[in-house]
């Protein structure tokens, strides 16, 4: 049995995990436990050709967890077997403090509970799935790899708010970004694959959470992720940009609360608000709608989507005064052939030219989907956050 990774991405309700051989990069057994803590919990494992599924009350992150080793010795690959050299954490936010991902200890782990004021659904659920698999694994190293490790050294130009000093100092205040590991490894990918160490690239992860980053050579220059995943492009239900004077407005004239315009921003807004759901393949269909309001919905949701996307690709070229390669990558940048064709037509006027036939592909590995003569390559890259979590944890251990 090859050297593996079990790597864990604790939710408020959920636990995704895999077991994954870094080497070459081949996930041996996945699964997700979700609905932790509601009436009927569920539980989808697969190994190899074999998948099962529970349905029953999952009381905690413990329980889960301990279902899914349980699972593991049912159904395979047995522990005891799989030859885990490490367990491998996604931590949302890493604040300050971390600049590459590190051996749980006590220290780390005060870490990310102090941190958990700037990711208060993020960072407490995720240290719980560390407290849970080093007590039901205590034998094994554990790992955390932090989503904001990759823009700890953003420049200042792109770190800081033009906010007071001493408040945001006090508190913390700065860009972190999010979706690291995903923007790391995609453009690490790029350089493999071009050859080239000193590339400018700007790496598009659209998910349902999305950000943009410009990364010249391996370091990163800015990203639309900021103190926390609000900010930046348009989301699956995340408003991304917004005037924060639209936060005082609502409190003030329509009398809502903090909590209240947090759940409206983060969670009922994005394609969410715009055309009524947060799935880009469900706004994709609204378009063979036969009503016409849901159509123009759609439509002007897609519009606000490109157009934000648009201009996030303009900065990030004026920022670094230029670009060698554009990267599509996650759900929506992955799949949707349409989409690339939008975003390039757009870029038509700095000399970006698709080739139809390439971007017509939803591709397993990474392809190149501009024309050759293209000013700028174009390419879409499946990202792999899991091998990526699981590469940087064997480095540790
Ligand atoms: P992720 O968060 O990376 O899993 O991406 C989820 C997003 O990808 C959702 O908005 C999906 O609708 C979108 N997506 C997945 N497949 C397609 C597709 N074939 N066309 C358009 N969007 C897709």
């Amino acid at each position: 049995m090859p050297k593996t990774v079990l790597v864990i991405n604790s939710g408020s309700s959920s636990i995704k995990y895999q077991l994954v051989d870094p080497d070459i990069g081949h996930a041996m057994a996945s699964g997700l436990v979700e609905r932790i803590g509601e009436d009927v919990g569920h539980l989808h494992h697969r190994y190899s050709l074999r998948e099962v599924d529970l349905n029953q009350p999952i009381a905690d992150h413990a329980q889960a967890l301990r279902l899914v080793l349980d699972l593991f010795d049912e159904v395979g690959p047995h522990l005891d077997e799989a030859n885990i050299v490490a367990v491998g954490h996604r931590i949302v936010q890493g604040g300050r403090y971390f600049s590459g991902p590190a051996l749980i200890d006590d220290r780390v782990r005060g870490l990310i509970k102090e941190l958990s004021t700037l990711a208060p659904l993020h960072n407490p659920p995720a240290l719980k799935g560390i407290e849970v698999a080093q007590d039901l694994l205590p034998d094994i190293p554990q790992v955390a790899v932090f989503d904001t490790a990759f823009f700890q050294d953003l420049p200042a130009q792109a770190a800081l708010y033009a906010l007071d000093r001493e408040i945001a100092e006090k508190y913390s205040i700065r860009r972190y970004g999010a979706h690291g590991t995903s923007h790391q490894y995609v453009s690490k990918r790029v350089a493999e694959i071009l050859g080239g160490k000193d590339l400018k690239q700007i790496v598009l992860h659209l998910g349902n959470g999305a950000s943009a980053s410009a990364i010249d050579g391996p370091h990163a220059m800015d990203t639309s992720m900021g103190l926390t995943p609000l900010e930046g492009l348009v989301m699956g239900t995340r408003t991304g940009d917004i005037d924060p004077a639209v936060v005082f407005h609502l409190q003030r004239v329509a009398g809502m609360s903090v909590d209240e315009v947090d759940v409206l921003m983060n969670r009922r807004s994005g394609l969410r608000g715009l055309a009524g759901d947060n799935d880009m393949r469900a706004v994709r269909e609204m378009f063979r709608s036969g009503d016409h309001n849901v159509r123009q919905r759609a439509r002007e949701a897609l519009d606000v989507y490109i157009n934000r996307l648009v201009k996030y690709i303009g900065a990030y070229t004026a920022e670094m005064g230029g670009v060698d390669v554009i990267t599509f990558t996650a759900g929506i940048g992955e799949n949707d052939i349409d989409l690339r064709r939008e975003v390039c037509q757009r870029l038509q006027f700095f000399g970006v030219v698709l080739d139809e036939d390439a971007n017509n592909q939803r591709p397993r590995d990474p392809i190149t989907i501009s024309a050759r003569g293209s000013s700028v390559r174009v390419m879409v890259v499946p990202t792999n956050e899991e091998l990526a979590i699981a590469k940087q944890a064997l480095t540790l251990v």
